[in-house]
């Protein structure tokens, strides 16, 4: 009963914040979201980032200059992901030897942060907030990342030129989209990329829950001081801090946790699986850092900044943690080859945005 009192508490806070009157499955059919994108869809890979020049720089300056609408069945479809990736973490936790007694509720939320926030209820449990940008921004980074890069088919599906639109397009959204825009959706994918991103996104997805349940589990939350930011999507939002240390701590908890989802795998799915799991958790923080740069090179505020240590000691506290955790020599190749990638992108992406912003619509 309790967790349905979360989700009434994460109801309301959507209704109080006017983000949504409710997220009521009944009236939100599965799938309607790609469909029903305000922008259209590509349809095609040849069309991905193909149209003339000033029809994608006012896409991207459009996003900027009118605040878009909430859309309940996009949000919707979001609550259904964290709804089937929270038990697993709960259930990894346990698996860990951790014993979650308070009651948990990941609930999605434009919060305006790539870190989850904890929200205590009290008598309740804990309420996650997980930033709908966050999901957003993640799905269309894997699916950008595995379409161009060649290790997951040739000749890659996308050019590095179309990449670097995509990837401005789905930055752009995340940061002046307010929670609320999604990039273009891309083409649906076919051979083995699919199983690849749908695998990355939810270990993705996990690890922000897993971090957040970590805080949980260490009992960080007593006594953590309450930090309000005012530079939401939403305006005002409260989030616990905890210190830095507790943080990192927090990170190792929750990368302890994703690690045992690997046990009793036979080693050469232990070679495919762990890679994936190590890149998927460190792509979480490799795009922190590259929002949190874009957003101050911009000008923008990014909300609860500080709250957490900066991305960069972050991933390396991380790697470190990792890297004696592994099981597999090549454990955080593919890891490298993400922020690789994603470091020679920036260049495009920062061109896109220069671009942008001469345009007057
Ligand atoms: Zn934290």
């Amino acid at each position: 009963m309790t967790v349905e009192e979360l989700r009434a508490r994460h109801g309301e806070l959507l209704r109080d914040r006017r983000v949504v009157d409710h997220l009521d499955p009944a009236r939100a059919p599965a799938g309607r979201a790609a469909g029903g994108h305000p922008a259209g869809r590509y349809h095609t890979w040849t069309q991905v980032a193909c149209e003339p020049v000033r029809t994608r720089l006012v896409r991207l300056a459009d996003v900027r200059d009118r605040p878009a609408a909430y859309r309940r069945d996009h949000l919707h479809d979001l609550q259904r992901t964290l709804d089937a990736l929270q038990p697993e973490v709960l259930h990894l936790a346990r698996a860990a030897g951790w014993a979650v007694a308070t009651p948990v509720l990941a609930g999605v939320f434009p919060t305006g942060t790539l870190d989850g926030l904890s929200v205590p209820v009290p008598g309740r449990g804990v309420l996650v907030l997980v930033n709908s940008g966050l999901l957003d921004l993640v799905a269309a980074v894997l699916k950008i990342m595995t379409c161009a890069l060649p290790n997951y088919g040739t000749p890659p599906l996308l050019t590095s030129e179309q990449a670097s639109y995509a990837l401005a397009e789905a930055v752009n959204a995340y940061l002046y989209g307010n929670g609320a825009v999604e990039a273009r959706p891309l083409p649906e994918l076919s051979g083995q990329r699919p199983a690849l991103v749908g695998l990355m996104l939810r270990r993705a997805t996990q690890f922000v829950i897993a971090h957040e349940v970590g805080h949980v589990l260490a009992g960080h939350l007593v006594g953590a001081r309450r930090w309000t930011d005012p530079h939401t999507p939403v305006g005002a939002l409260d989030a616990q801090s905890v210190g830095w240390s507790r943080e990192h701590e927090a990170d190792r908890i929750a990368a302890m946790i994703m690690l045992r989802s690997l046990d009793g795998l036979a080693p050469r799915e232990l070679d495919v699986h762990e890679p994936c799991l190590v890149g998927a958790v460190l792509l979480v923080l490799f795009l922190h850092e590259v929002v949190d740069r874009l957003a101050e090179e911009r000008g923008l505020v990014v909300p609860f900044a500080g709250s957490h240590p900066p991305p960069v000691r972050r991933i390396q506290s991380l790697v470190e943690h990792l890297a004696d955790q592994a099981r597999t020599p090549r454990a955080l190749d593919l890891a490298a080859d993400v922020a690789t990638w994603l470091e020679d992108q920036l260049g495009g992406v920062r061109e896109w945005f220069r671009l942008a912003d001469e345009v007057r619509i």
